[in-house]
């Protein structure tokens, strides 16, 4: 991503969220998604959209201002009130309405996608765009029966819209992570104002159209274009915006805790990870081992889920190296449009700087032992931000590719000597977002599982699950999305206390109390 200074021009004829065409002039886009319309945006600079592939331009977008987000900021805070109180029934089928509009637009999603982030084609179209809608419909129907008032003795405790969201979102899966926030907000009542990732903001356009062919009423959901330090910071301090949901590094949810803090806004995290896949001495090797290397691998390792330590027992070590080594050669590095491609590049110029940065730096402290790979870009693929899949063995748990989170195809194999020690080097990151661990007996891996100050655990091989809580301990985050706990995130709690006496009169304790304590004399001298 780029961020050039030159004047901006009005809006060209092309439609809103047409796919990237390499053949073509890249598409000039002007405005951002503010009040149920396109907007010009005021800004001075644009930012280059970049094919990872090809390191050519796809399309450039304005370089949002503090302008931008706060035309949007306004618009979703004037929508607020009647978007708030509109039945869930109506609010609901408005959003059903919404996903029907991003399946109808689901293979431009996963062309976008496969252009602006380098995925392979397949897992595009199935993986980034199918799990997404299942993940869209999900959020909807979550809310469409949940519980928001409840009686808690004589209280009625109602649960209602927290205000205005800001919905801030990365590149690496950014239609799941996007729907993930922006569709329990707008079913919880929450007015929503979108900032994508300025290095993939092609997709949250054709959201936004999709968002507008479903009808919502002008300004319940904004879309806006920007950087982190424009756009995002102005959101997060905007005193219209009452929610700040964020999934991003540990980084950038520093700086946003930090910077909600003077508003006390509702500041919701979702960060980075350096998970663990533990492999115990009684568990399958080889089908662990492989289980791992595919999940590490997937998205060219840019998940935040990504399992990029392996753990194994010492005098095992050898042979899980070997079964990794095994697995990592049947995947496919190239273009994201071939079908035999598995691995894409990285996403930008700087994730290949950071990616190859590690693997060097993993070399030169002697982090451990260089299995597979290195930071030399892979044969034949000169162009492009490719990085060949890299495996450590011995890797120091202390290091630094042993602790940071890589960001890239980067396994690296940890031994250990026994149950306890292995459980310290799981924990023992500043991060707990993810983790899995494999054993032949099952309760032992639950056991084990307990034992991880982590927000996530796959136990053998158990499958991700959108109705459970998503999220991470320590560094990797605060707050939980999916299920119902995501859409707790966009509710504030009320609690009315009602009338106890049959005829509605209050008969509160305190004027029990004052009366209980009044002398008998004084009683008498009532009358
Ligand atoms: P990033 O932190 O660079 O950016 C994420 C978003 O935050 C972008 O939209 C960016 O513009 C915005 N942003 C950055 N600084 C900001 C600031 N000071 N104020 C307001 N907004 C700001 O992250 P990225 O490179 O886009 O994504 C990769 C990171 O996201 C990894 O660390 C990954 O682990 C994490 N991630 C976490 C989850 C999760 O659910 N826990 C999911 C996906 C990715």
């Amino acid at each position: 991503m780029t961020v050039l200074t030159v004047p901006t021009e009005p809006q060209d004829s092309r439609p809103t969220g047409v796919e990237p065409d390499a053949a073509a002039l890249p598409p000039r886009y002007t405005d951002q998604w503010i009040g149920g319309a396109w907007v010009a945006s005021d800004a001075d600079g644009r930012l280059v959209v970049t094919d990872p592939a090809t390191e050519r331009a796809l399309a450039t977008v304005p370089a949002g201002t503090a302008r931008d987000a706060d035309l949007a900021a306004r618009a979703a805070a004037a929508a607020f009130p009647r978007w708030a109180a509109t039945p869930l029934r109506e609010r609901t089928a408005l959003l059903r309405r919404v996903v029907e509009a991003m399946e109808v637009r689901a293979d431009r999603f996963a062309a976008i996608i496969t252009a602006e982030v380098g995925a392979p084609a397949g897992m595009a179209r199935q993986t980034h765009v199918g799990l997404s809608l299942g993940m869209a419909a999900h959020c909807v129907e979550t809310a469409a029966s949940h519980t928001f008032e409840e009686r808690v003795g004589h209280s009625l405790v109602v649960r209602e819209a927290a205000g205005v969201a800001a919905c801030i979102t990365p590149w690496n899966t950014p239609l799941l992570l996007t729907v993930q926030k922006i569709l329990p907000a707008l079913a919880a009542g929450c007015t929503v104002v979108h900032k994508p990732s300025e290095i993939t903001p092609l997709h949250a356009r054709l959201l936004a159209e999709a968002v507008a062919e479903a009808d919502l009423p002008p300004g319940v959901f904004n879309m806006v274009v920007g950087t982190g330090a424009a756009v995002g910071t102005a959101l997060v301090t905007h005193p219209l915006v009452d929610v700040v949901s964020l999934t991003g590094s540990t980084r950038a949810g520093r700086e946003v805790s930090a910077l909600g803090a003077d508003g006390v806004k509702r500041v919701h995290l979702e960060l980075g990870g350096k998970n663990a896949s533990l492999v115990l001495d009684d568990a399958d090797l080889a089908a662990s081992v492989a289980a791992t290397v595919d999940q590490m691998l997937f998205n060219t390792g840019q998940t935040c889920l990504q399992w990029s330590r392996l753990l194994v027992p010492r005098d095992r070590q050898d042979e899980a190296v070997r079964l990794a080594d095994e697995a990592m050669s049947g995947y496919v590095t190239g273009d994201p449009r071939d079908p035999a491609t598995d691995l894409g590049p990285l996403v930008s110029a700087a994730a290949h700087a950071r990616v190859t940065g590690h693997i060097r730096r993993g070399i030169d402290e002697g982090a451990g032992r260089l299995v597979r790979g290195g930071p030399d870009r892979p044969a034949g693929l000169d162009t492009g931000y490719y990085v060949q899949p890299t495996i450590f063995a011995d890797v120091d748990p202390l290091s630094t590719i042993g602790q940071e989170e890589i960001f890239g195809p980067v396994l690296s194999v940890i031994p250990y000597d026994d149950e306890d020690q292995a459980v310290r080097i799981v924990n023992g990151t500043r991060y707990g977002l993810h983790g899995a661990v494999w054993s032949g007996d099952g309760a032992r891996a639950e056991r084990v599982a307990r034992r991880f100050r982590s927000g996530l655990v796959d136990v053998n091989g158990g499958q991700f699950n959108p109705a459970a809580p998503f999220g991470g301990f320590k560094q990797s985050g605060i707050g939980r999305e999916c299920g119902a706990a995501g859409l707790e995130a966009f509710l504030e709690t009320k609690s009315m206390q009602l009338p106890q006496g049959a005829g509605g009169q209050v008969v509160g304790p305190r004027l029990r109390a004052t009366a209980a304590a009044r002398p008998a004399d004084t009683e008498r001298n009532d009358g």
